[in-house]
């Protein structure tokens, strides 16, 4: 045993076990479906459980397991269940969670297949569900009903940056026995560790900044509990939804940089918002770090840093947002976020052209807002390409 308990970089590069037979620095891939037997009473203990050995990749591999460990130890969770993706992650979830007949209370502002799924899908089996601003502790109260089983949320949200308070949402939710599950992908464990706070289960796409790289597809679970993780792995195995081991290879790979790519992207962020929040052709900015946000308090008490995620709004509406887009050259213009590579997205004339104005209105997002996922290039690169783009902007 350890007597103190190592620093969160270096669990980055340090964490997650595996059994090291030939000495090697890095995690192996493991690349196979199956695993050997030494004889049928071997074979009988692994199904029975009475020996921990593995069996099959979809129900267990000693690279996934590495990577399962590494995130739930930076989680400070008891066990991480890696899933094929993000959205695997978030459907494992609610079909863990809850049953025909349940009800889960969510952030309006989460991601939107997050929503969509549920609404679509999930609601065809009887479940319900209500989305409201759960920024706004008393729309949180005022939507739970009896059956309320889950409270879903995602903080800071996306695209708007509002924060909710994950202390009393948990202070409410367990009164009600209703279980907390953390969307945590905006922020990862560097920034943000819900089940520290009392939150029951966490979730990651971990497409975005654990894995970082914007090359893997990539989710993981991870509880609090080791109960309730054995049920949530019990539904991911029969779902089919596991990770590959190269998955795994490259998320851990990625991890190993999270803190320095973190602390060096949300840094660049302050100065960009600071930069737009002056420039005359940008109406508002959002961003946790400006004191102009309505929860920066709440972000610095909840928070180890801001990030680098940051929404704004153009002057002059749809139309100027399109001619930032077509005119950023640093910058790449697409979705998602978290990434080395700085990231630009106008959701109005992108992921939400479709959307319908009330859709739009209710989830935070107006026609000239900008969502900007702050890479580590030079920061002046990117102040200047956008000071650029936005000379092309006409008032
Ligand atoms: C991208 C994303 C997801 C979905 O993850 P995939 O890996 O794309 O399936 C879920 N939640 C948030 C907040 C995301 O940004």
């Amino acid at each position: 045993m350890k007597s103190k308990k190592l620093g969160i970089n270096s669990r980055m590069i340090h964490s997650g076990e595996f059994e090291n037979q030939l000495g090697s620095a890095t995690v192996p891939i493991y690349q196979t479906s199956t695993f050997l037997f030494e004889n049928a009473e071997h074979g009988a203990r692994c199904f029975s459980g009475e020996e921990s050995g593995y069996i099959y990749t979809r129900i267990a591999n000693p690279t996934i397991n590495a990577l399962e460990t590494l995130v739930a130890d930076l989680e400070s969770g008891a066990k991480g269940i890696a899933t094929s993706s993000g959205m695997a992650a978030v459907n494992t979830v609610y079909m863990a969670l809850l049953s025909k007949g349940d009800h889960m209370v969510s952030s309006a502002a989460v991601y939107g297949p997050s929503r969509v799924v549920m609404e679509q899908h999930w609601s065809r089996f009887g479940v319900e569900s209500s989305f409201v601003d759960t920024s706004n502790i008393e729309e949180i109260k005022k939507a739970i009903k009896p059956n309320t089983k889950l409270l879903y949320i995602e903080t800071p949200a996306n695209p708007t940056m509002d924060i909710t308070d994950l202390k009393a949402c948990v202070e409410i939710a367990h009164q009600k026995g209703i279980i907390v599950v953390v969307d945590n992908t905006f922020c990862s464990p560097y920034l943000q560790r819900p089940l520290e706070m009392g939150v029951d289960v966490v979730l990651h796409s971990m497409t975005k900044f654990l894995n970082g790289h914007a090359d893997i597809v990539a989710g993981m679970i991870v509880t609090a509990d080791a109960t309730l993780g054995a049920k949530l792995r019990s539904i991911m195995v029969t779902l089919g939804c596991n990770m590959d081991p190269h998955q795994a290879y490259m998320v851990i790979r990625g991890i190993k940089t999270l803190g320095i790519r973190i602390e060096r992207s949300q840094a660049s962020a302050m100065k960009i918002a600071r930069f737009l929040e002056s420039h005359p052709k940008i109406e508002w900015v959002k961003y946790p770090g400006l004191e102009s946000h309505p929860q920066h308090e709440l972000a610095k008490k909840q928070m180890d840093g801001f990030g680098s995620m940051i929404s704004f709004g153009v002057r002059g509406g749809f139309e100027a947002g399109k001619i930032l887009m077509d005119n950023v050259k640093v910058c790449i213009h697409a979705v998602s976020l978290g990434g080395v590579e700085t990231l630009i997205q106008h959701p109005a004339s992108m992921t939400h052209s479709k959307v319908s104005a009330e859709a739009k209105r209710l989830a935070g997002i107006t026609d000239n807002l900008v969502r900007f996922s702050v890479g580590i290039e030079d920061v002046e690169d990117i102040i200047d390409d956008l000071d650029q783009a936005l000379q092309k902007v006409k008032l």
